[in-house]
């Protein structure tokens, strides 16, 4: 299917690795021109050449922290007028709902809640001014269904999702959609943190605990990276006009609800 982005310039935040990147890629193998971010260089600079060499577009790597202002200053000016932009940083730790400090919440929230707000705020105005745009943050499954380990997680993404399901709906009139994409366990490094943090607790192997975790998942494994940014580049094209403030949900069938 053609996307009908072919030329179109985007902004994939947190994307040297794992699902960002995917999304990346999918971009690109689209036709979509580039600004690629993470803290880390040298991955990310792989991540730039083998997207310029595959798919022929433009890219452009900025090192920085999404989180934080500076970062985030860094990133925008580099990213100028972009038609579409894929929010996205690292999740918070796991840990347990009486350990948490004022902190940890602040953190959390910075981080996947105001820091997507804050890079809509920068882009949207000029996408609107231009008449046509596209938003995917990617946020998680624990927004449909909390994450009993993943506390921070469950509330910073809860808030950013009613902030999108207001805000989208005043946008839209503009050509602009924002929507939110809903990652179940994906074969990344995040997930392989997770089991190593399961077969640590529980005295098991890691495959012990990936296998368990299968178990979780109709579908039966994990989902991929290309499947995660298939879908993000078809929520950013031309076909994708009509879908408002919706909570797309890849998780193999992992949440078990009728909606
Ligand atoms: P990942 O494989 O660990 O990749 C994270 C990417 O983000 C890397 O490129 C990393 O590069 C970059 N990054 C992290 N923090 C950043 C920051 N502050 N500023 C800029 N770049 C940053 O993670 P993932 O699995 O793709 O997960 C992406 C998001 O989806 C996370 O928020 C995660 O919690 C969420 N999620 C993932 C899953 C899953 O199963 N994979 C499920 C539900 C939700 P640097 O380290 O060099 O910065």
């Amino acid at each position: 299917m053609d996307l009908g982005i072919k030329g179109k310039r985007a902004l994939v935040c947190a994307s040297s690795k794992g699902l960002g990147k995917g999304c990346a890629e999918a971009l690109a193998g689209a036709g979509v021109d580039l600004v690629l971010n993470a803290r880390g260089s040298d991955a990310l600079e792989a991540t730039a050449a083998d997207l310029r060499a595959r798919f022929g577009v433009e890219v452009v790597a900025v090192a920085a922290d999404i989180t934080t202002e500076d970062g985030r200053t860094a990133v925008l000016a580099a990213a100028g007028d972009v038609d579409i932009l894929v929010t996205n940083a690292g999740g918070p730790p796991p840990g347990m709902w009486k350990d948490w400090s004022r902190d940890d919440f602040i953190k959390a929230l910075d981080a996947n809640m105001l820091t997507p707000i804050a890079l809509m705020q920068a882009v949207l105005p000029g996408m609107m001014e231009r008449g046509w745009g596209r938003v995917v943050n990617i946020t998680s499954q624990s927004v449909k269904s909390p994450i009993p380990a993943l506390g921070l997680s469950n509330a910073a993404r809860t808030g950013l999702t009613g902030f999108v399901a207001g805000t989208s709906r005043q946008v839209a009139g503009s050509g602009v959609t924002i929507n939110n994409l809903l990652p179940g366990i994906h074969a990344t490094d995040r997930a392989i943190s997770l089991d190593g943090g399961v077969a640590a607790k529980e005295g098991i192997s890691m495959d012990e605990a990936r296998a368990r975790r299968f178990t979780t998942i109709p579908v039966g494994r994990y989902g991929t990276a290309q499947e995660f940014g298939a879908t993000c580049a078809f929520m950013c094209s031309q076909h994708a006009g009509f879908m408002i403030g919706q909570n797309v949900l890849l998780d193999g069938g992992g949440v078990n609800a009728t909606f």
